[in-house]
């Protein structure tokens, strides 16, 4: 239960956790309840199937990743959402409650859902990659298939992730 995703792309203070939605779903279905209720309302409110499992999964990893940072259950990490910074109502970058120095950002595309969780606000953003097949066959001589990273294991071409200007500012005082 304690055991967070173990598919991370980075390590050290700063990390990255991306996975294939269809990939962890069934372990996510399986820890379904340490979503809080706000969580199981939206969850039921999504009208396609491919929504609410992106939404399981991200959640999911969301709360066991924290959890391990924070050293808590994961059912037990309380989710908020920072003031917007357009208008100052609650609805800005998700953020812990109670936790300063625990940030995260989840990001996710098509299939692929990617967090990273560091000690400074942080932002991750993921993109769909084509496949080697499809690159194959509309670059042949720009990119051998070989050469193309066994996605989604290698970590750096499919996920891009930027440290955001607040996050390097802090971090060098
Ligand atoms: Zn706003």
């Amino acid at each position: 239960m304690t055991h967070a995703p173990s598919r991370w792309a980075a390590s050290g203070p700063e990390r990255v956790w991306q996975q294939r939605v269809s990939e962890y779903l069934p372990e996510a279905a399986r820890h379904a309840s340490v979503l809080d209720a706000a969580e199981h309302a939206r969850l039921a409110a999504f009208r396609t199937t491919a929504d609410r499992d992106r939404y399981l999964v991200a959640h999911v990893a969301v709360r066991r990743l924290l959890g391990e940072r924070l050293g808590v259950a994961p059912s037990a990490v309380r989710l908020t959402r920072q003031p917007c910074t357009e208008c100052g109502g609650p609805h800005g970058r998700p953020a812990v409650a109670g936790a300063t120095g625990v940030h995260f950002s989840l990001s996710h595309a098509g299939d692929l859902v990617a967090v990273a969780v560091a000690v400074v606000p942080v932002g991750v953003d993921v993109e769909e990659v084509p496949s080697p097949q499809a690159v194959a066959q509309t670059a042949p001589t720009a990119l051998h298939p070989g050469s193309w990273p066994n996605w989604p294991r290698s970590p750096w071409p499919p996920a891009r992730r930027r440290s955001r200007a607040a996050g390097r500012a802090r971090r060098r005082t």
